[in-house]
C-alpha cells in the first residue's frame, strides 16, 4: 500500500505524569505514516483523490494542544483516532511520538511510542425472537450505529427463520449488517454485549429464546481464539439464518479459514437443503 508521511513534526508542550511536566514544557516530535491508494491522486494530479498533509499537521496540532496528556501512549491513541475518522481515504496509520527529554537520568536520544491503528470491516449478525422482533432489530442496529467513531455501511433483509436446537420456541428475525470501526474486536464484542444487557437480555439456555443476539461473524480477515471470543463465528457455516442475509451484503468476501466466498458458502448449505 503507499503511504503519505509526515516525519518530526515537532511541538512545544506538557505531556506527562510528572507534575514537573506539567508546567515546565518539553519538546515532542510526532510522525505519521498514513496508508492509502496515491494512484488516482498520481495520474489525475487532483488533490481531491488525495489527502491533504497540512490539514492532517494541523489536525496534529490540534489533539497535541487539546489536553496535557499524562501519557504520550494516549497522545498517540488520539491523533491515529483523529486522523482515522476525519480522513476516510487513510485505511492504517502508523503514529509515532518521541519525548527526547523525557524525565530519565540517563544519556539517551528519546523515548517513543509507536502504534498502528485501522479502519476495521466487521459483519454482524443480528436476531431476535421475543415481543416485536423486528422493532428489537432495529432498536439494536440504532444503537449500534450510536456507538463513535463506527458507521453502519449496509443492513440486509430481515429474514424469518426457523429456531435453531432442540427448544421449542418461536421463529427469529434475523439480518447480518456490515460495520464500519475504530475500535478492536474484543472492546467492539464488549459494546455489543452491554447493548444486548441494555435491551434486557437475559442469558439462561444455550441456543434459547432471545430479545437480542448480537454475533461478530468477521473481524476484516483476523482470526481470534480466546475464552470469550471466537471469530469467525464458528458456526456460520451451518447456519443459512447467518449466509442467506450475508450473501446479500457480503457475496464476494471469502471465509478466511474455508477460503471460499459467502456466496460459495450460502450455495452449499441452501442446495443441501
Ligand atoms: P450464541 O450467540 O452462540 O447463541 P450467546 O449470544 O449466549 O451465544 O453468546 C455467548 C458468548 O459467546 C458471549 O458471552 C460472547 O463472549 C461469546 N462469543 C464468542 N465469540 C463471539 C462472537 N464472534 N460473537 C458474539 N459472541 C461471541
Ligand atoms: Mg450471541
Amino acid at each position: 500500500m503507499d503511504r503519505i508521511c509526515i516525519e518530526n513534526l515537532e511541538f512545544i508542550g506538557n505531556h506527562g505524569v510528572f507534575k514537573e511536566e506539567k508546567f515546565l514544557e518539553q519538546k515532542f516530535i510526532i510522525s505519521v505514516r498514513m496508508e492509502t491508494d496515491t494512484r488516482k491522486a498520481g495520474v489525475s494530479g487532483e488533490l481531491e483523490s488525495s489527502t491533504h498533509y497540512g490539514n492532517v499537521a494541523e489536525d496534529i496540532e490540534k489533539v497535541f494542544f487539546s489536553d496535557s496528556f499524562d501519557l504520550i501512549e494516549t497522545l498517540a491513541e488520539k491523533i491515529a483516532e483523529k486522523i482515522l475518522s476525519c480522513y476516510p481515504l487513510i485505511s492504517k496509520v502508523e503514529v509515532i511520538v518521541k519525548k527526547p527529554w523525557a524525565p530519565i537520568k540517563k544519556h539517551f536520544d528519546y523515548v517513543s511510542v509507536e502504534i498502528q491503528r485501522s479502519r476495521n470491516i466487521i459483519y454482524l449478525s443480528i436476531g431476535s425472537n421475543i415481543g416485536d422482533k423486528r422493532k428489537n432489530l432495529e432498536v439494536a442496529i440504532e444503537k449500534i450505529s450510536k456507538i463513535s467513531n463506527t458507521k453502519i455501511k449496509n443492513v440486509s433483509t430481515f429474514l424469518e427463520t426457523e429456531p435453531f436446537g432442540d427448544i421449542i420456541q418461536e421463529n427469529f428475525l434475523n439480518a447480518c449488517l456490515k460495520v464500519e470501526t475504530l475500535f478492536p474486536c474484543e472492546e467492539f464484542l464488549n459494546l455489543l454485549l452491554d447493548i444486548e444487557k441494555d435491551m434486557g437480555r437475559i442469558r439462561d439456555k444455550k441456543w434459547g429464546p432471545r430479545i437480542i443476539d448480537l454475533d461478530i461473524l468477521f473481524f476484516n480477515d483476523e482470526l481470534y481464539q480466546k475464552n470469550n471470543l471466537s471469530v469467525p463465528h464458528p458456526y456460520i457455516c451451518e447456519r443459512a439464518f447467518v449466509l442467506i442475509p450475508l450473501a446479500e451484503i457480503a457475496p464476494n468476501f471469502i471465509h478466511p479459514l474455508e477460503k471460499k466466498t459467502i456466496l460459495q458458502l450460502e450455495r452449499l448449505i441452501t442446495r443441501g437443503k
